[in-house]
């Protein structure tokens, strides 16, 4: 089996968006049924020669529980418990918010190592907003923008280091 990289991190921080991006160019079925992959949660992805599964956690069903605090933390408990790396997505924009403290906590003390990525910074070296991000003793945090791709070459380099 392929060593597993998940996502995870608090609706809306982009999730998604990053994941489709690291995986479309490689998702084969996406340019012959565009559209189709978009909301898979599990893809097949590569970076310098390794494969990996993604896994993009908000995608998941959690079944015996819809509140939105005991879905995200069990998507954390995922990560920590089946992931081999972990990538936590934070929204750079809101900055730090209680859930992200609450996942960091969770994510610390899995087994699984975490990289911290800081979202939605388009505009590389404009007053990044990453530095309060150490505050989630997650180590340095890696400037992305999932949209733009910013970041998400060295942030690979990072994930890949870990398998
Ligand atoms: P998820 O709930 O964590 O999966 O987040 P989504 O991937 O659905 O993204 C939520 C919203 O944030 C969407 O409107 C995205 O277009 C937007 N978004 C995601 N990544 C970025 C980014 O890098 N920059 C900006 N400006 N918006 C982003
Ligand atoms: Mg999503």
């Amino acid at each position: 089996a392929l060593p597993i990289v998940a996502v995870v991190g608090r609706p809306n921080v982009g999730k998604s968006t990053l994941v489709n991006r690291i995986a479309q160019a490689q998702d084969a079925i996406v340019h012959e049924m565009r559209g189709v992959t978009r909301d898979r949660s599990y893809h097949e992805a590569e970076w310098n020669g390794i494969h990996f599964t993604l896994i993009d956690t908000g995608g998941i069903e959690m079944s015996d529980d819809d509140a939105f605090q005991g879905s995200i933390r069990k998507q954390a408990f995922m990560g920590a418990e089946e992931a081999d790396v972990v990538v936590f997505l934070v929204d750079g924009r809101t900055g730090i918010v209680p859930d992200d403290v609450e996942v960091a906590r969770i994510l610390k003390r899995g087994k699984a190592p975490v990289l911290l990525a800081v979202n939605k910074l388009d505009t590389p070296g404009v007053e990044d907003p990453i530095w309060e991000f150490y505050q989630l003793g997650l180590g340095d945090p890696f400037p992305v923008s999932a949209v733009h791709g910013n970041g998400t070459g060295d942030l690979l380099d990072a994930v890949v280091d870990h398998l």
